[in-house]
């Protein structure tokens, strides 16, 4: 037993090893990735549950490897966060999308109602120069801030919720909206939605995926969009699929849906091709 203790620990350790390794040669990648330009960003439609009408895009950042290909934004947000990098990176974000959206405008496809959803992480969120930032791209591409939509989640809350409060107040001055990400997979969402600024909520995808057989998760929807509607909130359902999950966010009073069944996200030609076609149905 004792022996098999010791290689399970040997075998622990080499695993570590390998990840830290692993992580090391990823955030030199992430490095040179920031340098070349080597991030793209994504478009998916977000769309009213009612009418079907194309009524905004969340941002989302991608990123082709030179050997490995498409990289999961869920492997390579991590270490931009840890490492710092989700900074100026974030920033990229920030200022990318919104320039996107201006040239959209220009061209009259980005009608003045729709908004434009941004992720923002914690650690982008608590640096000290993030409202100068926003402030600063606002002002150079000349875009009216309300059309704008913060995506955050309670992990933004972590360290001080009344300095996190100061931060979304004055972002809101200047007239950018907050939405709360992924509601319901974190431990306190509830109590966050009573003390901070937001006006959207997003139902998050874990709950919408087995609504159609599991009535626990049809309870939650249902619940949870019930509580943001009665709260003055837009309500958004994460990861619709198929006809049947939307007739039931439907039933249950969502305002708005993204997912794979009005499109997957998608580069900034293609998305512009699902303005110019979708919009007329
Ligand atoms: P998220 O903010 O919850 O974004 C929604 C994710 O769900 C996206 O994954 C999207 O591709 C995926 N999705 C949309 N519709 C469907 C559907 O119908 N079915 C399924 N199975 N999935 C769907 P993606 O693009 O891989 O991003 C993963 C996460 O990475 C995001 O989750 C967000 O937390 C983070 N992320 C992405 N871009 C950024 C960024 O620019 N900044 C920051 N800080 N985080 C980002
Ligand atoms: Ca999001
Ligand atoms: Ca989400
Ligand atoms: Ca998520």
């Amino acid at each position: 037993v004792k022996e098999q203790g010791r290689d399970a620990i040997q075998f622990f350790n080499k695993y570590m090893a390998d990840k830290a390794r692993n992580v090391l040669v990823m955030e030199g990648d992430l490095h040179k990735a920031l340098e070349q330009h080597r991030f793209s960003l994504y478009y998916q439609p977000r769309v009213d549950v009612t009418t079907s009408q194309i009524v905004g895009a969340e941002a989302l950042l991608r990123w082709e490897h030179p050997d490995r290909g498409m990289i999961s934004p869920a492997e390579f947000i991590p270490i931009l966060e840890t490492s710092g990098l989700i900074v100026e990176v974030g920033r990229w974000v920030l200022e990318d999308s919104i320039r996107q959206v201006k040239i959209w405008q220009e061209q009259g496809i980005w009608k003045d109602d729709m908004r434009l959803g941004v992720n923002i992480s914690p650690r982008q969120f608590r640096s000290s120069e993030f409202v100068n930032d926003v402030t600063k791209i606002l002002q150079e591409v000349g875009i009216n801030p309300s059309l704008i939509e913060m995506e955050i989640t309670e992990g933004i809350v972590i360290h001080n919720l009344e300095e996190t409060v100061a931060t979304m107040s004055s972002l809101c001055e200047l007239g950018i909206n907050f939405a709360l990400d992924d509601f319901g997979t974190g431990y306190s969402s509830i109590s966050y939605l009573k003390q901070l600024p937001v006006a959207i909520l997003k139902v998050d995808q874990s709950f919408v995926r087995d609504i159609t057989f599991d009535r626990n998760d049809r309870v939650l929807v249902e619940t949870i969009s019930a509580m943001g509607n009665m709260l003055g909130l837009d309500v958004v359902a994460e990861g619709v699929e198929t006809c049947d999950q939307l007739h039931l966010v439907r039933e249950y009073n969502c305002k708005y849906y993204q997912g794979y069944l009005c499109s997957p996200p998608v580069n900034a030609d293609a998305f512009a091709e699902l303005l110019t076609t979708k919009d007329i149905t």
